[in-house]
C-alpha cells in the first residue's frame, strides 16, 4: 500500500509518533499540501491522509488508484463524500477523539465573557490596582452563570458534553437537534425548537456538522431574534455563520458578545470582518489542538487503517 499524508502539520507538529504508519505501508507525509499539488502528490496513493486538504470530486477524479480515504478529523466536509461513495471509495473520520476538549473550549469562552480574566489581568498589569482607592475594582459587569439558558444547537456527542458541563454551572439547557430522542440529561435540560433556543438563551453554542442545511443557519435573522444581552460561541465550523450579519449585529449591539473557534476561511483574510468586530474573541481552530486531545486522534486513525486494511472499515462517514 502507498500511504500520502497531505497535511500532517497540525495534527502532529512533532510531538507525536506518526511511526505507526509503516505497519500499512510505505508512508509519505507532507506538512501542508497547496491545492496545485494535491493530485501530483497523491496519484499513486492507495490511502490518502489528511485534515484539511479537500478532495472534491475535481480531485478524487484525478486519482484512480485511490481505495480509502482516512480524515485527521471529525468534520468531512473537505471530502466529496458523495462522489469517493461513487467511485467505492469509504471514507473514515476520528469521531469523538475531541468531545472533552472542544467542550472545555466552550466554557473557556463563556467563562471569559462572564468573567474577564484577560481584561482584568491587563488592568491589574497596567497599574490600574496599585492605583485603586479601594480593595477591588472591575472593568466589566461580571455575571454568574447559575440560572442562564444555555442554548446548544446539534446534541451530537460535543452538544451532549456541553450540557452536561452546563448542568454542573446550574445553567438550564435548551437543546435544538433534528432528530431529538430520549436522553437522560438531568434537571434543567429540555428540548427546544430552533426558535425558542434563538430567542429564550443567554448564551447560544453551536454543535451541528457543517452541511448545507447549516451553513449560513447563523444569519442576520437569527442574530437579530437573539436577545442583545446573550453571546454566540462557534467551535464547529465557520460557514455555519454569516460573518458579515454576525459582525454588524456586534458592532450594533444587537448581540454583546461572540467566541469563534472557527471561522469561513482558515487562515482568515486580513478583511475578515470579525477580526475587528466588537467583543469577538478568536482564537485559531485550537479546540481540537491539546496534546493529549492529538495523540487520541492518532490512535483512532490507527484502528481505522486497521479496520480498512483488515477488510472491514470503521468510522466510514459515506457508507
Ligand atoms: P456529532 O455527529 O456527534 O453531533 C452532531 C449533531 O448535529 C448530531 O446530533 C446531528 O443530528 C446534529 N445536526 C445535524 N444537522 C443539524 C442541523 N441542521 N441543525 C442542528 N443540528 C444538526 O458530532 P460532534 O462530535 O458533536 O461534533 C460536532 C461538530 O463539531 C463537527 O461536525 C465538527 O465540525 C466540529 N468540531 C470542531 C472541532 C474544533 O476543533 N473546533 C473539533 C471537533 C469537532
Amino acid at each position: 500500500m502507498k500511504i500520502v499524508v497531505l497535511d500532517g502539520n497540525t495534527t502532529n507538529p512533532g510531538d507525536l509518533d506518526w511511526g505507526f504508519l509503516t505497519q500499512f505501508g510505505e508512508c509519505t507525509i507532507y506538512d501542508r499540501t497547496p491545492r496545485v499539488l494535491t493530485v501530483e502528490r497523491a496519484k499513486d496513493a492507495e490511502i490518502v491522509v489528511t485534515n484539511k486538504v479537500v478532495l472534491d470530486r475535481e480531485v478524487l477524479e484525478q486519482l484512480p488508484k485511490l481505495q480509502f480515504i482516512e480524515l485527521l478529523s471529525t468534520g468531512y466536509n473537505v471530502i466529496d463524500c458523495d462522489c469517493a461513495r461513487e467511485r467505492g471509495i469509504p471514507v473514515s473520520n476520528i469521531p469523538a477523539y475531541s468531545t472533552d476538549a472542544v467542550a472545555q473550549l466552550v466554557f473557556a469562552f463563556i467563562l471569559e465573557f462572564c468573567n474577564h480574566v484577560s481584561v482584568h489581568n491587563e488592568a491589574v498589569k497596567s497599574g490600574e490596582w496599585t492605583n485603586c482607592p479601594d480593595f477591588c475594582f472591575w472593568k466589566t459587569g461580571l455575571t454568574e452563570l447559575g440560572g442562564k439558558a444555555l442554548g446548544i444547537i446539534g446534541f451530537g456527542r460535543i452538544g451532549q458534553r456541553v450540557s452536561e458541563i452546563a448542568s454542573a454551572f446550574g445553567m438550564r439547557v435548551l437543546a435544538y437537534t433534528p432528530h431529538p430522542k430520549h436522553l437522560d440529561m438531568g434537571p434543567g435540560f429540555s428540548w427546544a425548537s430552533l426558535d425558542e433556543v434563538i430567542t429564550e438563551s443567554d448564551f447560544i453554542t453551536l454543535h451541528c456538522p457543517l452541511t448545507p442545511q447549516t451553513e449560513h443557519m447563523v444569519n442576520g435573522n437569527f442574530l437579530q431574534k437573539m436577545k442583545p444581552s446573550a453571546y454566540l460561541i462557534n467551535t464547529s465550523r465557520g460557514p455555519v455563520v454569516d460573518e458579515a450579519a454576525l459582525a454588524q449585529a456586534l458592532n450594533t449591539g444587537a448581540l454583546a458578545g461572540a467566541g469563534v473557534d472557527v471561522l469561513s476561511t482558515e487562515p482568515p483574510k486580513a478583511d475578515n470582518p470579525l477580526l475587528t468586530a466588537k467583543n469577538c474573541l478568536i482564537t485559531p481552530h485550537i479546540a481540537w489542538a491539546g496534546f493529549e486531545t492529538r495523540g487520541r486522534l492518532l490512535q483512532i486513525c490507527k484502528d481505522n487503517m486497521e479496520a480498512f486494511c483488515a477488510g472491514t472499515p470503521i468510522h466510514v462517514v459515506n457508507p
